[in-house]
């Protein structure tokens, strides 16, 4: 059995209960980023139905700022605790992981996130651009079908056009032996605790540096 993680980003949007449901029928999991100024009382309960299938959530900044050009400390500290905050006033739910936004860092973003002990979940599966509207879901497929390994955190976007290729995906991966878990359970699942100050792209990468430097992808959204 090989596990993966696929991680969502630029929710909540009411697509994330489709994406679960989906998700849920092959009995698996995965982790929504989310952006903190999208929680309101209509996107609530969206968050909350994908919690209570037990789904991870993650931060994915307060306003989706690229972190690497905000040059205030406690600007950078705000743009991430923020959704934390938020969730665990509404829903009393503990977010103890982010993902940048563009997955654009800086040493300076590296190392308060280290501060904050929050883990950064990068890229390490290609997720054929999905954020770009233009791109059809049979590149989105044949990407994250051409790069899906054991270990890796994969980075899609809340999209029609990603729920759409999940149609696919998600039958090809069982077919080849993946279950599909969220980030926590990718790091148990592998015997490590989640390296700080860095972007995880592969939780294996730390036994085996090979694997993952054949993974580094593009800075994308
Ligand atoms: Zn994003």
């Amino acid at each position: 059995m090989k596990y993966l993680s696929l991680v969502f980003d630029d929710g909540p949007r009411d697509l994330m209960c489709e994406m679960t449901d989906k998700i849920r029928g092959f009995g698996w999991s995965a982790a929504f980023a989310i952006i903190g100024n999208r929680i309101n009382d209509e996107t609530l309960p969206m968050l909350k139905y994908v919690i209570d299938n037990g789904f991870q959530i993650v931060s994915h900044g307060q306003d989706h700022s690229d972190l690497r050009l905000v040059s205030s400390k406690d600007e950078i500290i705000n743009e991430l605790t923020l959704p934390i905050k938020t969730v665990k006033q509404k829903l009393n739910y503990e977010i103890t992981m982010a993902r940048l936004p563009f997955l654009s860092a800086s040493g300076d973003v590296l190392e308060i996130a280290k501060d904050l002990k929050l883990p950064l979940l990068g890229q390490g599966i290609d997720g054929g651009d999905d954020w770009d509207s233009s791109v059809n879901s049979d590149r989105i497929i044949e990407a994250v079908l051409g790069s899906a390994c054991d270990g890796a955190i994969g980075c899609l976007h809340v999209l029609g056009h990603t729920s759409e290729a999940l149609d696919v995906i998600l039958p090809e991966l069982k077919k080849r032996d993946f279950h599909l878990v969220t980030p926590e359970e990718l790091f148990v699942k592998n015997g490590i605790t989640p390296p700080l100050g860095v972007q995880i792209n592969n939780a294996n990468e730390y036994f085996n540096p090979a694997v993952s430097s054949s993974l580094k992808r593009p800075l994308r959204n």
